[in-house]
């Protein structure tokens, strides 16, 4: 094996040269800390403030309206927890869907705990929540709604900017993990009505262990972290400044590349699916057909556990991921593929590869030559399949 492919761009990605760069000074030559009144604290202050910047315009926010925080899954758990407990006296109902992240799901869990009332939305067979279910859930108590942007899954994006007019209309809070969505999909969000968005660096060419959460002017919302004034009081904690400035170059990069990346992003993917189509058979597409993230595909193949499949391709030096990162090594299947009706047992066969700014059609080409013969070898030891095919 002389190649690696790497096909797993939503679980992390590559951090850019241009970001990299940025990021360096900042751990040993502007390493003050930013809240030192001298100028290396000046300094490390200034670079915070240009990516915070940076940040803000990649979604139509103020400055004053970006919080950066240690990732995705705290800002999720901010955004949850933060909202519920200063909106208590007014309600204790929260409305989410049954496909989120598990920062999101964990999360109501916990705060079903701790009193709260949770409403967790179906889905249809290609993954987008159901507007009527949501207005119908909607009661005097409901105080936020959360609803992931795009999967990280099947990469279904959802109505966003309906979801925001509902829940103006009902002066709910609305709160989207956009974690999958940012460097993919233009957001503003005024126009899309957005109240809180959830953000993470790692999943767009920055480093991991930064992100932000976009919290709009006037609402009410408790810190998750205690301790010093950092971030203007609500975020404490000495700031990760390198990852910081790396999110802000990362973040403008995306933003400036949209475009023409997600063209060829959606080249590669539509070009991966149908191959795989032509040359395989008893496999389906999960997510929706076309309203999906432009580097996601998401197959199931029948009679095929999902696990082996990735240990061949492994093997082959292609990197992919069956489920989620957080649920493979598990034998529980995704809960995604469960809310969008698949039964268990195809449910376990499912493989995703979300293609990113660094794969060549190539390497999809390889990709699939390869998914063909392993594809056909797993099958092989499975009875059913020959049996079907005996049948044919
Ligand atoms: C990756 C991811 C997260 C978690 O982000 P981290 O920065 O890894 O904590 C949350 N939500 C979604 C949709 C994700 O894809």
């Amino acid at each position: 094996m002389n190649r690696y492919i790497y096909m797993d761009n939503s679980a992390t990605t590559q951090v850019k040269q241009e970001v990299l760069d940025e990021m360096l000074p900042y751990f040993n030559i502007n390493y003050g800390n930013p809240s030192s009144i001298y100028t290396l604290g000046s300094k490390s202050k200034n670079a915070i403030e240009i990516a915070r910047e940076r940040v803000a315009k990649a979604i139509g926010a103020n400055t004053n309206e970006i919080f950066f925080t240690a990732g995705g899954s705290e800002s999720d758990n901010w955004a949850l927890k933060g909202i519920a407990y200063a909106n208590r006296k007014k309600g204790n109902h929260i409305i989410t869907s049954k496909i989120e992240h598990h920062a999101i799901l964990h999360t109501c869990q916990y705060l079903e705990k701790e009193g709260f009332k949770v409403t967790y939305l179906d889905v249809d067979k290609y993954g987008t929540v159901d507007l009527e279910q949501l207005k119908n859930s909607i009661t005097d108590d409901t105080i936020l709604i959360s609803i992931m942007f795009a999967n990280n899954e099947i990469g279904t994006i959802q109505p966003i900017k309906e979801i925001g007019r509902i829940a103006k209309e009902k002066g709910i809070y609305f709160h989207t993990d956009a974690v999958q969505a940012i460097g993919h999909v233009k957001i503003d969000v005024d126009d899309l009505n957005i109240d809180l968005l959830s953000m993470s660096a790692h999943k767009f060419y920055g480093p991991k262990g930064v992100g932000a959460l976009y919290i709009r002017k006037g609402v009410k919302i408790d810190s998750l972290i205690a301790g010093g004034a950092q971030e203007r009081n609500r975020r404490a904690g000495t700031e990760n400044v390198p990852g910081i400035v790396g999110m802000g170059k990362a973040i403008e990069l995306a933003y400036e590349n949209l475009e023409e990346s997600n063209a060829k992003l959606i080249k590669l993917r539509d070009r991966m699916i149908s191959k795989i189509f032509d040359r395989i058979d008893y496999v389906r597409l999960n997510g929706h057909p076309t309203n999906r993230l432009p580097g996601n595909v998401n197959v199931c193949f029948e009679f095929i556990e999902g696990e082996s499949l990735l240990l061949s391709l492994d093997m082959e030096g292609i990197a992919a991921s069956s489920g989620s990162a957080c649920t493979s090594g598990s034998l529980e299947p995704s809960h995604v593929l469960l809310a969008i009706g698949l039964p268990h047992e195809i449910a376990h066969g499912s493989l995703r590869l979300s293609l990113g700014d660094f794969n060549t059609e190539e390497e999809v080409d390889y990709v699939v030559d390869k998914l063909v013969e392993i594809v056909s070898r797993l099958r092989a030891m499975s009875p059913l399949y020959e049996k079907i095919k005996e049948v044919k």
